[in-house]
């Protein structure tokens, strides 16, 4: 099945409004973006100016509160998203696992959270080094998405998508071999048609992230399973992460 290519800015915690509006400014300079496979997960104060540029980018977050509402203080609301216009929001991060704590059951929470909004849900799931050494990998991304999935039906993984980064590779410089990330993704959407049906296995897209630039993507953008990717450091500069787009357009095409 050919599923549609999805590339994903992860610009973290950088960004000014100016410079958001700048970056995309540049960006339409540099390649089309009107073709709806540009996702920018932009942190909550450039949202706005993100979404304010009509760019024809499909804009995210990069996190939400597993609350509705009520006395978070600090937290941002499923409901504020929508309201403002974003489109999708990363859920269960790896930065987010490990800097803030984030437990199996919030991030479940979340992803809820996301869906009673209509917000896709982009799904951060990865193993660590020592549990890739010990051979871990599977037993832990099922487990990930098992317990960020549960009580979900077939119908409500329509919107969502997953991305395997692999923890050791994210900002590392060391992104994973294409054989590797092709076997795993291969084995998440097995999973995922086992516990889900055939159908939603096979259109549901799963994109690779940890150390992607212009030089690691060729081979792992080929890759049968890889529906895209999700790029941190290589997506803070526009001519950058236009070179990315282009490379994934070209051998995607
Ligand atoms: C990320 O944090 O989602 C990521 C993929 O980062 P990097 O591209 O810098 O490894």
């Amino acid at each position: 099945m050919k599923r549609p290519l999805t590339v994903i800015a992860n610009w973290k915690m950088h960004k000014t409004r100016h410079q958001a509006g700048q970056f995309i400014k540049t960006l339409e300079t540099l390649i089309p973006c009107n073709h709806s496979d540009i996702l920018i997960a932009a942190p909550f104060t450039a949202l706005e100016t993100c979404l304010n540029e009509r760019s024809g980018l499909t804009v995210g977050a990069q996190n939400v509160s597993e609350h509705t509402q009520g006395a978070y203080t600090g937290e941002v609301s499923a409901g504020m998203l929508a309201d403002l216009g974003v489109k999708f929001c990363l859920v269960g991060h790896s930065e987010r696992r490990m800097h803030f704590h984030e437990t199996q059951e919030q991030i479940g929470k979340k992803v809820k959270r996301c869906m009673e909004q209509g917000i896709h849900v982009v799904l951060c799931i990865g193993e660590t080094f020592e549990e890739k050494k010990h051979g871990l990998t599977h037993k832990v991304l099922f487990h990930q998405i098992t317990s960020a999935l549960s009580g979900l039906e077939a119908q409500d993984l329509s919107n969502l998508s997953l991305a395997y980064e692999p923890v050791w590779a994210i900002g590392s410089g060391y992104a994973a071999t294409a054989v590797d990330v092709q076997e795993v993704h291969a084995s998440c959407r097995h999973f995922i048609k086992k516990n889900w049906g055939e159908k939603i296995g096979e259109s549901l897209k799963i994109l690779y992230g940890g150390s992607v630039n212009g030089h690691t993507l060729g081979p792992i953008i080929c890759s049968y399973d890889v529906d895209g990717v999700l790029v941190g450091t290589a997506s803070l500069d526009p001519t950058e992460f236009a070179n990315i787009i282009k490379i994934s357009r070209e051998l995607k095409s």
